[in-house]
């Protein structure tokens, strides 16, 4: 967007639609930083960067006030932390325990829940007060002395500036420590790869809406090839958002189909990660935008790491090769068979997070002497250099008879079936082979709330049949699952040994 000719000027945010230029946004910031300075300190400032790395809760959608608050945090010294919102109160208050957080910052619509949070584990609360915009306040001005805080150093190094909660997809969520330096490698990383500028803008859409993004591609880019001054040219998403994109576009009628799929052609890149992206969704997707989504890799432990290139060539299946400056080995499995090169990957990167919070034990074997991250995926490196992920060692390889299978690799395989919506495959146990392939399945007819008799849709010897072309016989289902949906987390993403553990799989 070009608004003015200085920096301070340009839009940093667009949310909620309001547009906020940088100075509106860190003039926020500084006034969260004094703010929790000053209470710190029993209402006496000593300025900026005083807090010494106490932990700030924040809770708040994805808006300036999100960041604002960040932000603040930063410029204060503290270290942020922010809060999922979908946590029930019960579990904000483990997280705010956790992580010993000793000042809470939310948005007005949050305060109720949040003084009372706050209130009861003992941190103090204080309103994040609405960031002004340009249609709120346009003549806004202010002085920003951004040396006050450069001098006080808490942006620098190896401070911790984040606690972040990983997914909890496998297990309790773990809160990752994240140091100014590493978050610092990671956006230099991700801008030289993604090619942003500084004149990118960043828009946060308050929740996911299907209608509400195709709507807005639509606002982008005329059918005539003409563009919108706020137009969107980057997009990126977890594979259960395309599977929705792909669904809310045939349900469109036949003119607005041509008008949203020429519009979303014409966005700079779009992405996918956080999951496998099912090969039948990347091609659907393709059909329709035009786009060969980019696939990455990446974890709360180093955000991104292996990512498809946006320019050279991008490999479905695949997600691409390290960022330079990344390290990736693989622990080879020796077990052989189809596991020949493959093993966890382990991962050294300047983004790589310092700890995990209060657990030393658990930091300690997450890494091999020589400093690389055990990631807990297997994956393995294909003839050009690409990485290839199976799935997470703990619960997407199975042990089937002597042979260790990828989850992951015949999930693909059965969503090419028609019928077939949504699946999960994870190995349950088997009193001759160990474990067996066991799919539970979504059926397309389920989701579109057809009235029919589901249970009788899809047998396993039909599935069988349709996939022993696709499929070695050892890696065909020998138990099928018809549900209604699967259980996803925030991410999307299944809990599989959750999973195993309800239909009496786990230890
Ligand atoms: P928890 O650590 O609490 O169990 P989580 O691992 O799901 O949760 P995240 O850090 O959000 O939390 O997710 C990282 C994981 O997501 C990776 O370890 C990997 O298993 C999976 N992942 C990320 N990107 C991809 C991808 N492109 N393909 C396959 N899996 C991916
Ligand atoms: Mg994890």
């Amino acid at each position: 967007c070009r608004r003015g000719s200085s920096a301070a000027d340009r839009i940093a945010i667009r949310a909620d639609q309001n547009s906020y230029t940088y100075t509106q946004l860190v003039s926020s910031a500084f006034n969260i930083s004094r703010l929790l300075s000053s209470s710190n300190n029993d209402g006496v400032s000593s300025g900026h960067g005083n807090l010494g790395g106490a932990r700030i809760g924040i809770v708040a959608k994805p808006s300036a006030e999100f960041v604002a608050g960040m932000l603040g945090t930063w410029f204060s010294g503290g270290v942020a932390v922010p809060l999922a919102l979908s946590y029930p109160e019960a579990e904000l208050l483990h997280v705010m325990n956790d992580s010993d957080i000793s000042f809470v910052l939310s948005t007005e619509e949050y305060r109720e829940t949040m003084q009372s949070v706050a209130a009861r584990s003992a941190a103090q609360f204080s309103l994040i007060p609405p960031v002004p915009s340009i249609s709120s306040s346009p003549n806004f001005t202010d002085q920003i002395q951004i040396g006050e805080i450069e001098a006080e150093g808490s942006l620098i190094g190896e401070n911790p500036a984040l606690v972040v909660y990983t997914s909890g997809t496998t297990g309790k969520p773990k809160g990752v420590v994240h140091t100014h330096k590493s978050i610092t490698a990671q956006v230099q990383m991700l801008t030289e790869a993604w090619e942003y500028t500084s004149s990118s803008t960043v828009e946060f859409m308050p929740k996911f809406s299907v209608r509400g993004i195709w709507q807005r591609w639509r606002e982008s880019y005329t059918i005539n090839g003409s563009k919108a001054d706020d137009s969107i040219t980057v997009f990126t998403g977890v594979p259960t958002m395309y599977t929705r994109l792909i669904q809310g576009y045939h349900a469109m009628d036949p003119e607005q189909q041509a008008v949203s799929a020429s519009a979303a052609r014409q966005l700079r890149l779009m992405m996918c990660g956080s999951s496998a992206l099912p090969q039948p969704v990347m091609q659907e997707w393709e059909t329709i935008t035009g786009h060969l989504l980019l696939e990455r890799y990446g974890m709360t432990e180093f955000v991104m790491a292996i990512s498809n290139p946006l320019r050279g060539a991008r490999k479905a299946g695949t997600v691409g090769k390290p960022f330079p400056g990344v390290q990736v080995r693989i622990a080879e499995d020796k077990s052989g068979g189809d596991m020949m090169g493959v093993g966890e990957l382990c991962v050294k990167s300047p983004s790589l997070f310092k700890e995990y919070w209060k657990l030393p034990q658990v930091t300690k074997e997450s890494f091999t002497d020589d400093g690389f991250f055990k990631t807990g995926d297997a994956g393995r490196v294909d003839e050009d250099g690409y990485y290839i992920i199976l799935g997470r060692t703990s619960a997407d390889i199975m042990k089937v008879g002597g042979y260790k299978l990828s989850a992951l690799e015949i999930e693909s395989v059965l969503l090419e079936h028609p019928d077939i919506a949504e699946c999960c495959v994870l190995g349950l146990p088997d009193k001759d082979y160990g474990e067996a392939v066991s799919a539970i399945v979504v059926l397309e007819s389920e989701r579109k709330g057809k009235q029919e008799d589901s249970n009788s849709a899809l047998s396993l010897e039909e599935l069988c049949t349709w996939a022993k072309d696709k499929l070695a016989p050892y890696k065909l289902p020998t138990r099928l699952m018809l549900w209604d949906s699967l259980p996803r987390n925030a991410m999307g993403k299944v809990n599989k040994k959750e999973l195993k553990r309800q239909l009496g799989g786990e230890k």
